[in-house]
């Protein structure tokens, strides 16, 4: 008689998930990687009829404005109750801004450190109780090279993303001992619909692109599939050692730039 081997069940099987700012980019790729691998997986997103029609058939969409709290805590309440718990929070959702502190005026400030920072506080304050209950919970936070990098033109969104790392490392110390790991990615320019905006009100934007890939110490942006490959190992129980850190998924900017520096 032939024995066939039982195949392991998948990484994330049993698991369940949410990813805000899931309906684009960096957070599409996550939450497709997260099903993938046998997830359950909620995409929290202000815009979630962008989701394209074949992931509305694995993913479950839910519309939420990270700037909102009641808006946060009714999709989290809404995802629990179908989901039947939560064990991993993928706070991503972000927008970018430009310029040095002489160009954006206290409103634009409060704009953007409303979703980028606030954002990942209201959901996980909301997804806290949840994540106790579980027996593996994980937050992992999209940051930034930015954070650490000190780009030019890019005050706001740089400071943004350093808060974004100190709430990191805070939120893993506070609580560790509720079992509750949190890390971070660091994605150098990734390809994602936001860069192509950023492309398309360039002069060239083929240029654009060009130069912008040209400044990749590997010679290519980052994809978002990438990203979301480092997001998910931080966020599976492949990582249960793994708290308190950021992975940097950047072409080698930064660790290239400090062994040069
Ligand atoms: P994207 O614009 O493609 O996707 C962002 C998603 O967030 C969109 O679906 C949008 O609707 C959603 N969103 C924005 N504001 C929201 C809000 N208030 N409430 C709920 N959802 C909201 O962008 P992306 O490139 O995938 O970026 C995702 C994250 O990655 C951001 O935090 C960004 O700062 C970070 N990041 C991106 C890059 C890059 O080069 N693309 C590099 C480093 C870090």
């Amino acid at each position: 008689m032939t024995h066939t081997p039982t195949p392991p069940p998948p990484e994330f099987d049993g698991l369940r998930a949410v990813v805000t700012g899931g309906a684009s980019g960096i957070g599409l790729a996550t939450a497709r990687h997260l099903a993938a691998h046998g997830a359950r997986v909620a995409v929290l997103d202000r815009d979630p009829d962008a989701l394209p029609a074949d992931d509305m058939e694995i993913l479950l969409p839910v519309r939420c404005d990270v700037t909102d709290d009641a808006s946060v805590r009714a999709a989290v309440a809404d995802v629990v109750d179908r989901l039947g718990g939560l064990d991993i929070l993928v706070n991503n959702a972000g927008i970018g801004a430009q310029g040095t502190v002489a160009d954006n005026a206290d409103a634009e400030w409060a704009r953007v450190l409303d979703v980028n920072v606030l954002g990942m506080v209201r959901t996980t304050r909301a997804a806290l109780p949840y994540l106790r209950a579980s027996r593996h919970a994980a937050v992992v936070n999209t940051c930034s090279v930015a954070a650490t990098a000190g780009l030019p033109q890019r005050a706001l969104y740089s400071a943004s993303k350093g808060a974004v790392l100190s709430l990191t490392l805070a939120m893993a110390a506070d609580h560790l001992r509720e079992g509750i790991r949190v890390n971070c990615v660091n994605p150098g320019t990734a390809d994602t619909p936001w860069i192509g905006r950023l492309l398309s009100r360039a002069d060239d934007p083929e240029a654009e692109r060009t130069a912008l890939h040209a400044r990749q110490p590997t010679g290519r942006l980052v994809s978002a599939a990438e990203v979301a490959a480092a997001i998910a190992y931080l966020a599976s129980p492949a990582a249960a050692s793994v708290t308190g850190t950021a992975l940097a998924v950047d072409g080698g900017m930064q660790g290239l730039r400090l062994r040069a520096g």
